[in-house]
């Protein structure tokens, strides 16, 4: 598919790798709807999602780009803002070619200390969403005949790690809905594909990193490339995926972990 002219919805866009795939597909061309929350308090999470604020930088950074980029709040636990961010990104931009089901929270503890309410909270927005946005866009895809689906996934879909079960069982769910997803779309000419991003430098990761003071140099240390990757490295592997180059790849959870599982 050829980026140039088509539309992308991405969900977490305000900040993070969801800004960063949302600039990579800009400089392909595609239009976008940028989807976040609007509300930085979730009870649930110790650290604060993005404002308002940074979805509007978000988009004003993409409309530079010099193509058509608007802001959508919703919250991608809820079926309702789903059918809406379906139906606004129509109105607006004439189509959906493209989702990106980025949007995503970490909460990390012991399963002996860890709430349930956290573990419904983590499990709705990372398992959940990524179920209920693809409901609301595949109708409006499957009129076009050809279309991508990419999921965030991360390191943590492909191995458990202490202290974040919840993170990984949402993140396992997201690399088997993704090959799911991919049997039925294939042939409606919609490839669905993952990433699976390693340690990357996002707000989210710097919460993480305050939790374990000498996690960067740990994570660091076990990784061939030596360093953090950044959210652009994530965009362009998205951007490719969707476009024309990757058009026979489908159900793939891609490591873009600087060679986490290399080892
Ligand atoms: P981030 O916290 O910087 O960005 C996440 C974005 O999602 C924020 O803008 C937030 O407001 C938005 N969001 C949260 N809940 C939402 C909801 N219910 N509805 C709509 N938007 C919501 O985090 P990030 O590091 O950029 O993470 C983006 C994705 O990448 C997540 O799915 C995360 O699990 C995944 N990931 C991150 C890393 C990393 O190292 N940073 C590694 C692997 C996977």
């Amino acid at each position: 598919m050829e980026l140039k002219g088509k539309t992308a919805i991405v969900t977490g866009a305000a900040r993070g790798i969801g800004r960063g795939i949302a600039l990579k597909l800009a400089h392909a061309g595609a239009n976008l709807a940028l989807v976040d929350l609007g509300n930085p308090a979730d009870s649930a999470l110790t650290y604060n999602l993005a404002a308002q604020t940074d979805l509007l930088r978000a988009v004003e950074e993409a409309n530079a780009l010099g193509v058509k980029a608007v802001p959508i709040l919703a919250d991608v636990t809820r079926s309702a803002d789903c059918e809406r961010m379906a139906a606004e990104t129509v109105r607006q931009l004439g189509s959906i070619d493209v989702l990106v089901n980025n949007a995503g929270i970490i909460a990390v503890g012991l399963v002996a200390d860890f709430s349930e309410e956290q573990w419904d909270r983590v499990m709705a927005v990372n398992a959940k969403g990524p179920f209920l946005c693809s409901k609301a866009c595949i109708p409006h895809m499957l009129r076009k005949k050809e279309g991508a689906i990419i999921n965030t996934a991360s390191i943590a879909g492909k191995t458990g790690r202490a202290g974040a079960s919840a993170y990984c069982a949402s993140k396992f769910a997201v690399v088997a809905f993704t090959q799911a997803l991919a049997e039925e779309l294939g042939p409606s000419n919609i490839r669905v594909n993952a990433v699976c991003p390693g340690p990357i430098r996002t707000p989210m990761l710097s919460r993480l990193m305050q939790f374990t003071r000498d996690a960067e140099q740990r994570m660091v240390r076990s990784e061939p490339l030596k360093r953090l990757g950044e959210p652009e490295e994530v965009g362009e592997t998205v951007a490719w995926l969707c476009s024309d180059r990757a058009s026979y790849v489908t159900g793939l959870p891609m490591p873009v972990d600087g060679g986490f599982f290399a080892q």
